[in-house]
């Protein structure tokens, strides 16, 4: 499947009427009520990601933010990535440890999405994801700008089904810094991310981009598993 697949997604987009994916109430991608089921930012505790960088999540991973992540990402639901990068613009100038360029630029790195998935679900999801959340910021007069550093070899598989060990390796192997998406030398960044379980991915996206000489500020998700 490819453009083909892509173009025809947003055809159907075009001629279903919008409704939120959280509910179903007609109108927006998502309602009032179910965006604010992203709240404020609290500090997840995980074995990996202890003595990486400071992480924050908006919401539990179960209910309504669930079925929005879940939509956004599996079902082609691409007109969530205003509403759910808004909240993560909304909520990361705020947490203690964030932190712009020497120029005032906020420096994002979407965590990568599988080469098959990408394909399928219309292009990386959270590349897509960062850039919303990248004008969100730019809106309330904070420059931003997203930068693609990571990605996964071929192969990786999804994550989901996997056991804490063989994620952990899974993403370990294959995660490669791009170098067609870095920032400028030494930038301090900000990882993004949909959902955090074990923090096996994030640790393994922190350590490739310290390697790299890019300290990671903190890693912001939408949700906590
Ligand atoms: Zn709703």
């Amino acid at each position: 499947m490819g453009p083909g697949r892509v173009r025809g997604v947003g055809v159907l987009e075009l001629l279903l009427p919008a409704s939120c994916a959280g509910c179903g109430a007609p109108g927006a991608a998502c309602c009032p009520q179910c965006v604010a089921m992203f709240g404020r930012p609290e500090r997840v505790a995980r074995g990996p990601t202890a003595r990486t960088a400071p992480v924050y999540a908006l919401a539990r991973y179960r209910d309504v933010a669930r079925r929005l992540v879940l939509h956004y990402k599996e079902r082609g639901r691409r007109d969530l990535a205003g509403p759910l990068g808004g909240v993560l613009a909304a909520a990361l100038p705020h947490l203690p440890e964030a932190q712009p360029d020497a120029d005032g630029v906020w420096w994002l790195v979407p965590a990568p999405s599988r080469r098959v998935a990408s394909r399928v679900r219309g292009g990386p999801h959270l590349r897509r994801l960062a850039g919303a959340c990248a004008a969100g910021l730019a809106g309330s007069g904070r420059p931003a700008a997203v930068a693609p550093a990571l990605r996964l070899g071929a192969g990786a598989r999804d994550a989901v089904g996997l056991s804490r060990e063989q994620r952990a390796a899974n993403l370990a192997g294959r995660l490669r810094l791009d170098p067609r998406g870095v920032p400028p030398p030494g930038t301090p960044v900000i990882l993004l991310d949909d959902v955090i379980t074990t923090g096996a991915t994030a640790a393994a996206c922190t350590h490739t981009l310290t390697a790299a000489g890019f300290p990671v500020r903190l890693i912001l998700t939408l949700t906590a598993a």
